[in-house]
């Protein structure tokens, strides 16, 4: 399963607390036991038995920062780090046991840190690739609009579209599922993404890819993300979106909703579970019914050997001069 895994820390002040008085001893504990390896601005921290993933890490890294730092017009400042977590027990001492468990990777704002799941023990090295660029892409994200209080959908859909690139096939049966079912999640309602079941956070997390997939596409030709980007770091989301399209927030998410609507519900047909599923209920269905008139053609059947019998049929009538008067 792709991420659930991803979580902004800036909205959970209670748990930086926490981690800077609790858990940042352990965690220096667990560097002093490693090592340290810089790429620029960054510094991996790694378990001795995590080299081969930590260089792993440092050539994503060279290859990925220029990207970002182009796509969100910025640099990252010094002392961010990236702590390769070797097991479970260290992963969950540190976050907590209170976080949902489809928490995979996690930037922590306030420390500057992220911490990656080693694919020693989760997943594997594509998905540690992929949550090691959508977790960068918060540290990007709160680097440039750290004066800003943007939605959370759209910080997680920047991560999302760096990571992802864009809505894949399963993707977007999820988003047919949901809009045939109708359990979208609102944009407003990703604020609590925290609190969401991991099937919930999954189709939340898609979602908020998908609202910057339709702002994608309303991008005139010539202009970019960073022009983009560059506008709401001045001016906010709400008046960017006025500006560029004419829309408030809720303008926006009704024109994203008819938009998925129109372009993803029929995804649906792509789904061959659902097809399967389908196909076994038509199945039973017409056995039931086969079933059914079977049975009524034997009980008509009986019915007129009875009265063939014992007298009242239509085929061998009472004749009231008859032998059936006796
Ligand atoms: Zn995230």
């Amino acid at each position: 399963m792709r991420r659930p895994g991803k979580i902004n820390w800036q909205r959970y002040p209670q748990f930086i607390i926490f981690a800077t008085v609790f858990l940042y001893p352990c965690w220096l504990f667990a560097g002093q036991d490693g090592r340290t390896m810089q790429v620029g601005n960054i510094r991996i921290q790694y378990d001795l038995t995590e080299e081969e993933n930590a260089l792993k890490v440092a050539s994503i890294l060279q290859t990925v920062l220029p990207r970002m730092e182009q796509f969100y017009s910025t640099d990252l400042p010094r002392g961010v780090r990236i702590v390769i977590v070797s097991d479970e027990e260290m992963f969950f001492t540190i976050i907590g046991h209170r976080l949902p468990a489809w928490v995979g990777a996690v930037y922590i704002p306030d420390q500057k840190t992220i911490l990656l799941k080693s694919p020693r023990w989760k997943g594997t090295l594509f998905d540690m690739r992929k949550s090691l660029v959508h977790e960068l892409s918060h540290a990007y994200f709160h680097e440039r609009f750290s004066r800003q209080s943007l939605p959370l959908w759209f910080n997680e859909g920047l991560a999302e579209l760096i990571s992802e690139g864009g809505i894949s096939m399963d993707a977007g049966i999820e988003l047919a599922k949901a809009i045939w079912f109708r359990h979208l999640v609102s944009l407003a309602d990703i604020d609590s993404l925290f609190q969401f079941s991991a099937p919930r956070a999954q189709l939340a997390y898609i979602e908020s890819l998908s609202a910057m997939v339709f702002i994608q596409e309303q991008l005139p030709n010539g202009d970019s993300w960073p022009d983009f980007l560059s506008h709401v770091a001045t001016f906010g989301l709400e008046n960017t979106l006025k500006n560029r399209f004419g829309w408030d927030l809720i303008d926006f998410e009704i024109k994203w909703y008819n938009w998925l609507r129109h372009k993803y519900r029929w995804f649906i047909l792509l789904n061959f579970d659902y097809f399967i599923w389908l196909l076994l209920i038509v199945i039973f269905m017409l056995a039931v019914v086969r079933r059914y008139l079977m049975n009524r053609k034997r009980l008509r059947q009986w019915e007129r050997e009875e009265q063939w019998l014992f007298g009242d049929s239509e085929y061998y009538p009472n004749d009231p001069e008859g032998f059936d008067k006796r």
